[in-house]
């Protein structure tokens, strides 16, 4: 059970004291009657509607977004665009936030939610929730690469990665270049770029296409982004 006010105000209907507003205003039903109470007790199978328009509770949200180049994986920013402001007003749920982060100039799979515990065990270590980037390389990633990848890189700073698996999609000799796929199991700070920099190399487009589970959905765009449907989020928890 929870109180008319919080069930409103967890639904994104306006802050706590906007929508006691609504319902002093008599704005508010329940079960089809005017509550004029803002600590009204809402029950399961109770149905609230604000100016006609059922409300349905539902606690916890889970978007699929394709991160665009150029927003910063942050829930604010006093100056730059984040990826909520891609969010339409209506869809901006309380608590909402990426689930790791991306760089600013990586594109591709970020999960938005407000379920902490779904986010934490996602990012924890110990869960080694599989991440896979495609990635395109200034250099010629061959088969020396990957073995170095499997093995575990030891960064420049000396911290010891976990074994990783690269695919070499591309190779160019000419323009010295590649593409591959990367699938790493941790989610240290600019991990690939760092992983192809102690190999000398460069990232120059980095895309995530999968966390875990979940694929990135082929036919968002870059900015787009939808929920999880329920079989997407069965599996990921
Ligand atoms: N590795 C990076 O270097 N950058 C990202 O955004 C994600 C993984």
């Amino acid at each position: 059970m929870l109180r008319l006010d919080k069930y409103l105000a967890d639904m994104n209907q306006g802050t706590r004291s906007q929508v006691k507003e609504l319902i002093k205003a008599g704005q508010v039903t329940v079960n089809g009657q005017v509550c004029r109470t803002a600590k009204q007790k809402i029950k399961d199978q109770d149905t609230v509607a604000v100016n006609g328009q059922e409300i349905g509770y539902q606690k916890f949200h889970y978007f699929m977004l394709h991160k665009p180049k150029g927003v910063l994986s942050a829930t604010e920013d006093a100056r730059q665009k984040t990826v909520l402001d891609l969010l339409k007003p209506a869809d901006r749920y309380r608590g909402l936030a990426p689930v790791g982060r991306l760089d600013k100039d990586t594109t591709g799979l970020l999960l938005l939610t407000n379920d902490g515990q779904l986010n934490h065990e996602l990012l924890a270590p110990e869960f080694h929730v599989a991440k896979s980037y495609w990635a395109k390389i200034a250099g010629v990633a061959d088969e020396n690469t990957a073995a170095h990848f499997q093995a575990g890189i030891s960064l420049r700073d000396g911290s010891q990665l976990k074994p990783a698996k690269l695919e070499i999609l591309k190779q160019d000799f000419d323009q010295d270049q590649s593409e591959v796929l990367v699938t790493i199991t941790e989610g240290k700070y600019h991990q690939v770029k760092r992983m192809f920099a102690s190999q000398g190399m460069k990232v120059t487009e980095l895309k995530r296409l999968t966390m875990g589970t979940l694929t990135l959905d082929a036919s968002l765009q870059p900015g787009q982004y939808r929920e999880l449907t329920r079989q997407e989020l069965a599996a990921l928890g």
